[in-house]
């Protein structure tokens, strides 16, 4: 089995525009080595917004480079446009899997219905990692939908498997490394013992209410990281709870971080303000 290394929390929210209230529970400002081929995990909300006429709550147009952008919309939600020329609406339950790669610019806002009702909004972005082979491949994303996404059940609970595999459940997520990304439900007291594959880095983040873990309790808005060596661990809800499932092949590359970009070296992140700076990531049709 695997082994419990730590618990991440942070009690330090930012606002990521207006739209965002997030709370980073890692990111490649830390230690790169220990969250391969995760980069950053921001979780927004729970919040309640307020309706709202007008332009929507979010962040304005910004460019990425070198990773992916996974957005999982649990409530609310988050209309995007973006400089491939695609754009849409990312639903409650539904995911977008975004390549930047080479580069993509793009605007993330609630969507005009969201903002008119207002109410309960909840979302996780999760940043991962391309290999150095491919941190310039062509932009494009994956709109995956609720009814793409296959559901697991399993005793104690069911899970949505948006990337990777569970038991013979396959999501739809293509990922240029093996990842896998579950969305479970736990009913109260379950316990479960969770397949994490053998040599990923491999986490647990509790979104919504409280799991124990060989008698450490992890509590909501907060990550458990068990080692890469191993396989499976157990895990007991203290009552319902939901709990996003991320594991990982780690990539052995050096990790050179500086605001959207994420490259391998200093040089090629000068390389990605230049270009951005002089219009070579495009631009988000009007
Ligand atoms: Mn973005």
């Amino acid at each position: 089995m695997k082994t419990l290394i730590d618990t991440i929390r942070n009690e330090h929210g930012h606002w990521v525009g207006d739209g965002f209230p997030v709370r980073s529970l890692f990111s490649y400002h830390g230690d790169t080595k220990a969250v391969s081929p995760f980069l950053l995990f921001d979780y927004a909300g729970p919040w309640n917004f307020e309706p709202s006429e007008g332009q929507p709550r979010g962040v304005g147009q910004h460019p990425h480079r070198g990773f992916e952008t996974v957005t999982i919309v649990y409530d609310g939600e988050v209309s995007h446009r973006d400089s491939t020329g695609g754009g849409g609406t990312i639903g409650t339950g539904e995911v977008q899997w975004m390549t930047a790669g080479a580069g993509i610019i793009h605007e993330e806002y609630h969507s005009p219905g969201y903002s008119k009702t207002g109410g309960p909004f909840r979302m996780v972005q999760l940043w991962v990692n391309l290999p150095a082979k491919d941190k310039m491949t062509p932009a494009r994303y994956q709109a995956i939908t609720r009814d793409m996404i296959p559901t697991a059940t399993f005793d104690g609970g069911t899970a949505r498997i948006i990337a990777g595999q569970f038991g013979d459940t396959k999501g739809p997520a293509s990922t240029f490394t093996p990842v896998n990304l579950w969305d479970l439900r736990l009913d109260a007291d379950a316990e479960v013992t969770l397949p994490l594959p053998e040599g990923h880095t491999s986490m647990i983040a509790v979104l919504a209410g409280h799991i124990t873990i060989g008698g450490t309790g992890v509590g909501e808005a907060e990550i458990a990281r068990f080692s890469t060596e191993g396989e499976g661990v157990t895990i007991k809800a203290d009552g319902n709870a939901i709990v996003l499932v991320l594991t990982g092949e780690p990539i052995d590359e050096p990790v050179v971080g500086h605001g959207p970009f994420v490259m391998n070296s200093h040089d090629e992140i000068r390389q990605a303000f230049a270009d951005f700076d002089s219009g070579r990531f495009g631009a988000v049709p009007a």
